[in-house]
């Protein structure tokens, strides 16, 4: 079932669809009672007091919690269900003899989105030399329904192109398709606006190149997609905690776009709002949630409420202001690691940028020939077992769309 089956607006009808549900399984012991989107009935109670429309959710899940209870373990039926925010759960829900024990399904590493691929690779016909493992690499932070959807734009793309079967070039075309959105060449921009984009890029991409702890780049490109005019693509590394260092250098790229513009130009645009949006959350999650600010000290006001502190504020009027400055301090900071940056690399900066603009995209490999080989992170490899294959999605840092502000 499904977790809104039960919610219905007449009084009594959710509750008896539940014990109509445990009595069905009673009978037809042993089986799997399967719950998906749980939370539709299984939010914690008593959050949103003043809504009556919740007694009745409430008398549900109440219904629910005492089903459960009525379970012994030997009577043949297994209870399952699935939702996508445990967080906002009842806590009675989880306890022992109810739903106690919980398996986190992330999104799939390497191995499972090959075989993933696999599955859906199936329905296609594929050109021969098709490496199904080099398209697992190209989709870190993918979702199984990413990759469903991956196999189908790029037969899609591929039959556009009327070709016998789907090759290499058609999935890397959807792939970015997905990151990214439609690729619109047929957008007018004019031959300004495209200069100060290639230029924003290219700030972006010189930043990342020189700041060992940036995350990698892939590629650059000024041609339109989705909302964005401009993207620089990252292989995100595979890591699960951050050091400062690398927070620092990653704020810097994400600010060097803007840092671009203003070396170029002489003045700023909006093109930098997702870029600065980014910063900022960082900047305040480095002081507020991080402990990273000497200043502020290791504290960590992270999910405070939710964790039921009622403290409406945990810190005084004087530390909210500490706090907004110190984030001031490190975004300051990443404006000047990123203007040094530009600044002593000026011929190759203006170089890449026009690059940019004659081919509209370019890779890793022309950044290094501009500037020679990437430096190394500085950070101690950890032993391989503890590396998780990857984490977190494909970064792309965009210039957000002009004229959707
Ligand atoms: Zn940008």
């Amino acid at each position: 079932m499904s977790g809104s089956d039960f919610v219905e607006m007449f009084v009594g009808v959710g509750a008896s669809r539940v014990r109509d549900l445990f009595k069905q399984a009673k009978e037809k012991a042993p089986c799997i009672v399967f719950i998906d989107e749980i939370d539709a009935v299984g939010r914690a109670r008593g959050k949103n007091v003043g809504f009556s429309s919740n007694d009745e959710r409430e008398n549900t899940l109440n219904q629910l919690l005492t089903e459960m209870d009525g379970f012994g373990t030997n009577s043949g039926v297994i209870i399952l269900a699935a939702t996508n925010r445990a967080d906002i759960l009842d806590k009675a829900l989880m306890r022992a003899g109810r739903f106690d024990r919980q398996i986190t399904i992330d999104l799939p590493e390497l191995k499972d989105r090959e075989a993933i691929f696999n599955v859906h690779l199936k329905k296609l016909k594929l050109d021969p030399a098709l490496d199904t493992s080099f398209l697992a690499k190209q989709t870190p932070g993918f979702s199984g329904a990413d990759i469903a959807n991956v196999c189908n734009e790029a037969a899609l793309i591929a039959a556009r192109h009327n070709k016998k079967f789907v090759d290499r070039q058609d999935f890397l075309d959807a792939i970015d398709r997905i990151i990214g959105g439609l690729e619109r060449k047929s957008k007018i921009i004019p031959p300004s606006e495209k200069r100060t984009i290639a230029f924003h890029e290219a700030g972006h991409a010189t930043v990342s190149w020189f700041l060992p702890n940036a995350n990698p780049l892939l590629k650059v490109t000024i041609i339109p997609r989705g909302k964005a005019l401009g993207a620089a693509w990252y292989v995100p590394e595979e890591r699960q905690i951050m050091t400062k260092e690398q927070m620092m250098d990653e704020m810097a790229s994400l600010i060097g776009g803007r840092v671009a513009e203003e070396i170029i130009n002489n003045k700023i645009s909006s093109g930098a709002l997702n870029d600065l949006e980014r910063l900022t959350k960082m900047a305040y999650a480095m002081v507020a949630y991080y402990g990273m600010s000497d200043k502020v000290g290791n504290v960590s006001w992270y999910n405070f409420q939710e964790d039921g502190y009622q403290l409406s504020k945990p810190f005084s009027e004087k530390t909210a202001e500490m706090v907004d400055q110190e984030t001031k301090v490190l975004i300051d900071k990443a404006h000047q690691m990123a203007k040094d940056v530009l600044e002593s690399h000026m011929d190759g900066f203006k170089e890449l940028a026009n690059l940019l603009l004659e081919k509209e995209v370019i890779f890793a490999e022309d950044l290094e020939r501009i500037y020679g080989p990437r430096v190394k992170e500085t950070e101690i490899k950890e032993p391989a077992k503890d590396s998780p294959e990857d984490a977190g999605e494909t970064e792309v840092h965009e210039t957000a769309d002009a004229e959707k502000q």
